[in-house]
């Protein structure tokens, strides 16, 4: 079945400004038969990156979850709508993200977890994937090994249910962390193997992300292959998502793969 389980919307103050209705008119038309939206959950930390755009706004909250219902009921003959978000790990605010989290409980199974801010041994946060410049400045600054291994740590707790039973159970774009390689040099270290058998022990899913190909210095899918085969040894289960942040992009890629 077509499913597209990772998609923005413009509640997200860095996606587009284009209505939900239009994300779902295209995923009817691409055959799509469920779609969860999941927006940038509010973050408990202030936002690092210097657009300030990274998650949605808690006040928006009620409007975004009517909404996504108006949808529902609308669309309920042509295709499942799910109501979701995608949460942030971030190390230290584990507290504050399970209270969140307590509030919508309801939309935890349709959501995902993700790790986008590294807690740094200054004890600031850093944003792995607003952009090559930055990356690459805090990879010559720290060394690449540096930021690679936080990533690895960062990982694994959130692979651990770090918010107990609230704990949304699949992993968004597991090695994000790639996103830029292509624009320098550094050899990975980090046990793949090991974070894929804590996603299998602790029962997550994997994001089956395919923003990534769009992304000039990386151009692959989250889990790239190698990472994909490994999952499948290990029986783990993978959800498409396109990650859309404009109503074009919903199903991009693995919609022509399915046909
Ligand atoms: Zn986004
Ligand atoms: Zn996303």
């Amino acid at each position: 079945m077509k499913i597209d389980t990772h998609v923005h919307t413009n509640y997200c103050p860095h996606g587009s400004n284009d209505k939900m209705e239009n994300y779902v008119r295209r995923a009817i038309e691409l055959g799509i038969k469920k779609m969860t939206f999941t927006e940038h959950a509010p973050l408990p930390i202030v936002d690092t990156v210097p657009t300030k755009d990274s998650a949605m706004d808690e006040k928006d909250i009620y409007e975004y979850l009517k909404e996504v219902k108006g949808l529902q009921a609308k669309y309920s003959r042509k295709i499942e709508i799910n109501a979701g978000f995608e949460v942030d790990y971030i190390e230290g605010f584990e507290q504050e993200t399970r209270l969140f989290l307590e509030k919508y409980p309801e939309t935890i199974k349709n959501s995902i977890l993700s790790v986008h801010f590294l807690k740094l041994p200054d004890e600031t946060y850093f944003c792995i994937d607003y952009s090559k410049d930055s990356f690459i400045q805090k990879g010559e600054e720290l060394g690449y090994q540096t930021l690679y291994s936080i990533y690895e740590k960062t990982m694994e707790k959130a692979l651990s249910e770090p918010f107990g039973t609230m704990t949304p159970k699949k992993i968004g774009h597991i090695n994000l962390i790639h996103k830029f390689q292509k624009a320098y040099e550094h050899q990975d270290t980090i046990n793949w193997i090991k974070l894929l058998k804590m996603t299998k022990n602790n029962s997550y899913t994997l994001d089956y992300n395919f923003a990534g190909l769009d992304k000039s210095f990386y151009g692959k899918t989250y889990p790239n292959e190698e990472i994909i085969s490994e999952a499948l040894h290990l029986d783990l289960k993978l959800e498409t998502g396109s990650d859309a942040h404009k109503p074009e992009e919903v199903g991009r890629h693995f919609i022509e793969r399915e046909e």
